[in-house]
């Protein structure tokens, strides 16, 4: 049985449509977060997910105060994202810079500005989602992905970011070394009550599905019920059209036949599509996760190109018609 609901977040996932906006774990371009929540706020979004830090809790909150004091009535909950080791979501992009020849060809292949090539390419890093897809456009190899952001005082920095308004926490599984998840479990699980919102996401890191399916269940057995399983499908690469969605709702499929007392949310190349192939599938998906797809889905194709407050209610309509595809 699930736990009783009390939160909106909680109705939004009985009803099986709760909508997450994902800024990205390494993300830390605090003035688009800023943007993307209020944005998101304003479309009755039911959670907006940052990395573990505080000036992207900040920012969060900051954009959805902005929207409340412009009349939105809804309040998503701020969650924030730890790693149990080498996950995919905790990795930032790096140059070689000796190697790089200043050739332009991993521009076109970054959706999220981090590249200039004014005069000799330069990096904007806090920009990077760790997408990796401009590793392998370089021709000389200059560009590999680097693990960033892995906290060392996982305590001290969960509690900042409650002090600024987080509450919620998601925990990314990695590579599925599941002593590490245990480990920080024991952390959170000790701080259930304060955090309402526990999401753990789960994905084929290259352990194999029967790994992660042995993994949720483990999860569900510390964790109890009333937690939300993200079933992360191809990290970061959410694109149109259906193809893109199919891994996240062939393993949403999967988890679900372990009917267990647990929420199921899908990620991973989620689009606008995502809410009605998992109907047309007989899936009964309780919620959808985007990122990148989010992005550009509401103008902003590019990091360095907030739309100006003219577009503001354009991109709010936008952002609306994905919180409603979750359950046409
Ligand atoms: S393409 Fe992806 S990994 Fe490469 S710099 Fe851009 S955001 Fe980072
Ligand atoms: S593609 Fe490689 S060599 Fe060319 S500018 Fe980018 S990093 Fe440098």
């Amino acid at each position: 049985m699930l736990q009783p609901l009390t939160l909106p977040f909680e109705a939004a996932l009985a009803e099986r449509r709760f909508f997450k906006l994902i800024c990205g774990a390494s993300y830390r371009n605090y003035e688009v977060i800023r943007w993307l929540a209020e944005v998101f706020t304003h479309a009755g979004a039911h959670a907006i997910d940052v990395g573990l830090d505080v000036g992207s809790v900040e920012a969060a909150r900051a954009g959805i105060q902005a929207a409340q004091a412009a009349g939105a009535e809804h309040e998503p909950v701020v969650l924030v994202s730890l790693d149990a080791g080498d996950d995919v979501h905790f990795f930032r992009i790096t140059l070689d810079r000796p190697a790089c020849t200043d050739c332009g060809s991993c521009l076109p292949a970054c959706r999220f500005g981090v590249f200039d090539l004014t005069t000799a390419l330069q990096l904007d890093e806090q920009n990077c989602t760790g997408c990796r897809e401009c590793v392998p456009v370089c021709p000389t190899e200059a560009l590999s992905l680097r693990p960033w952001g892995r906290a060392r005082d996982y305590a001290g920095l969960l509690d900042a970011c409650w002090q600024a308004g987080a509450r919620g926490i998601e925990l990314h599984t990695g590579s599925g070394d599941e002593s590490g998840l245990a480990a920080l479990w024991r952390l959170v699980g000790d701080q259930r009550q304060r955090w309402p919102f526990i999401s753990f996401s789960v994905g084929d890191y290259g352990q194999g599905v029967p790994a992660v399916l042995a993994l949720v269940g483990e999860i569900v057995g510390w964790a109890g019920s009333g937690i939300i399983i993200q079933t992360d499908g191809k990290p970061i690469s959410g694109r149109s059209g259906a193809a893109s969605t199919r891994a996240a709702l062939d393993l949403a499929a999967q988890v679900m036949d372990l009917d267990l007392p647990a929420f199921v949310q899908v990620a991973g190349g989620t689009n606008d599509l995502t809410g009605a192939l998992a109907q047309e599938r007989s899936l009964p998906i309780h919620g959808v996760g985007m990122g990148s797809y989010a992005r550009a889905f509401v103008g902003l194709p590019d990091a360095a190109q907030i739309p100006s407050r003219l577009d503001l209610w354009q991109s709010i309509h936008r952002a609306r018609e994905l919180v409603l595809s979750v359950n046409p």
